[in-house]
């Protein structure tokens, strides 16, 4: 099957480009794709151009375009174990990672949908009885949803399900390194009968296809989830057009664990905040930032633990953690792990490919705990997104929020403490868009997810992440229109 979606139509690309879609389990391919070029991208945005200016979609009534999200969620249930396991060959997480995934991608549509009709806008008081004054709030136009290779399905639910809540029209971008969960999505909204030209999919690289859907003068709205780097660039590009830009960057996130907290729970969710998918979550508790008088039993602890931890294929049900999603990301990580080395870390355990033979043709890298960090070092300032924990000393209150603010990044951090009114001021003090009191790693569809700082501009999820893809337009109706008389001829 063609694996461009476009105008309502499954197409082939223009070129003759092709690329492999590879199990970083063992390298084997799982499926090739084709390639979009210029005139894909542009036959794409005219789809959607059209599907918006000329379509239905914008005025279907809200109700309507949430009964389209909710039989979205019913598909994504019905066929959840074989998304799981496209999601698990793709990026080589566990299945019981991706199962969690697709449920959760689920409860976004859900979410969406009950939020679709909820707010057709407000009356606005004018001082004068003989005046209407409304606020309603219309879709942005055409959206570029571009997305990265970790959570793939779910960063593209978080996007595409706002998006089509409030009636606009969409160009997928997923990354090029894990676009199947995204053909699979496009393929349910297509079965759950969204009308021609309203979602499109193109498959191809940041460069080559996600650049100009970015310039592209008829794409009213962009958002992105990647790299700060790309990030940087995006806004660069859509400035020229003006275009609404929303981006979902990186993060270097703060666990910070005091002295008081339950030892066996803080050290277990330390593993999870770093190592969970081998580390490659935007939020990843990467920064485990420990109270002295506890630092170094925990270290040993984690240390110990981290030795434990089974790499396996994802498929298998006995493997904890996967393999990295590619060839390109295991070496970012060993450049990581040989800096820290050269930087004076102290390595207290992983920092090496595991032995097992049958692991060799895989991505895979050990679970590294790193000690005797500072803020100096670069695997302490810049996000490896790769399983290496680093730990850092705390003395007091004050330096531990020091340290946890000590980052350009600003998305994610928690605390670990029995101390209520410690837990709430270093919450409130921490700069990032999401901070855990005693857990670490979950979300809910209603609650805002985003970034302080270079973690991004934008929030996905909540009722925010729905009004990033509304304008508010104000509409004054004079009841009672007179001459003014302002010009006296
Ligand atoms: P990336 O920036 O390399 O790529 C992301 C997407 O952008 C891909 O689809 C890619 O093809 C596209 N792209 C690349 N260059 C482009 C360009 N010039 N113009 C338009 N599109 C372009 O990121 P990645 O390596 O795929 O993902 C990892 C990053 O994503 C990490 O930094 C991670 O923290 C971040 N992330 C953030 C969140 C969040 O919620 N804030 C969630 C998941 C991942």
């Amino acid at each position: 099957m063609p694996s461009l979606f476009i105008d309502g139509v499954w197409t082939e690309a223009h070129g003759t480009a092709r690329d492999e879609v590879i199990n970083p389990y063992d390298q084997s391919v799982v499926r090739t794709v084709e390639r979009a070029g210029a005139e894909d991208v542009t036959a794409a945005v005219a789809a959607a151009k059209a599907a918006f200016a000329g379509g239905d979609w914008p005025s279907t009534p809200a109700s309507a375009r949430a009964e389209l999200l909710h039989a979205v969620a019913g598909l994504l249930v019905r066929d959840k174990d074989e998304i799981a396991h496209i999601e698990t060959t793709d990026t080589g997480k566990t299945l019981a990672e991706s199962q969690i995934d697709v449920d959760d991608v689920a409860a976004v549509f859900r979410y969406y949908a009950a939020l679709a009709d909820k707010d057709p806008g407000r009356l606005v008081d004018t001082g004068n009885p003989a005046v209407l004054s409304r606020v309603v709030y219309e879709p942005v136009g055409v959206c570029a949803l571009i997305t990265p290779w970790n959570y793939p399905l779910l960063q593209l639910s978080w996007k595409v399900a706002p998006a089509l809540a409030a009636g606009n029209t969409v160009v997928i971008k997923p990354s090029e390194v894990t676009p199947l969960s995204s053909i699979k999505l496009v393929e349910l909204l297509a079965e759950a009968g969204v009308p021609r030209g309203v979602v499109n999919l193109v498959l191809g690289d940041g460069p080559s296809v996600g650049a100009p859907l970015v310039s592209h003068p008829d794409v009213d709205l962009v958002s992105f989830t990647g790299g700060l780097a790309t990030g940087r660039s995006i806004i660069r590009a859509s400035a020229e057009t003006v275009k609404k830009v929303a981006v979902e960057l990186g993060g270097k996130n703060p666990n910070i664990v005091f002295a008081d907290t339950d030892f066996d729970t803080a050290a277990d969710y330390a593993l999870t905040a770093a190592f969970l998918h081998s580390g490659q979550v935007c939020s990843a508790g990467a920064r485990l930032i420990v109270q002295d008088s506890l630092h170094d039993e925990f270290v040993a602890e984690l240390g110990r633990r981290a030795e434990l931890i089974r790499l396996g294929n994802g498929l298998d049900p006995a493997s904890e953690v996967g393999p990295l999603v590619s060839a390109a990301q295991l070496a970012k990580v060993e450049d990581y792990v040989a800096s820290a080395l050269a930087q004076g870390a102290r390595l207290v355990a992983g920092g090496r490919r595991p032995d097992e033979p049958e692991l060799a043709k895989g991505f895979f890298y050990r679970p590294t705990v790193f000690a005797g960090c500072h803020r100096d070092m670069r695997v302490i300032r810049e996000e490896t997104f790769g399983p290496i924990l680093t730990v850092e000393p705390f003395a007091d209150e004050a330096q531990a929020i020091a340290l946890g603010n000590d980052t350009e990044y600003g998305l994610a951090g928690a605390v670990w403490t029995n101390d209520i009114g410690r837990a709430h001021r270093v919450a409130g003090a921490l700069r990032h868009g999401t901070v855990w009191i005693n857990d670490f790693h979950p979300y809910v569809p209603g609650a805002e997810w985003g970034g302080f700082k270079r973690s991004g501009n934008g929030r996905e999820l909540g009722p925010t992440g729905l009004a990033e893809y509304r304008e508010a337009k104000h509409i004054w109706h004079n009841t009672a229109p007179a001459p003014l008389r302002w010009f006296k001829g």
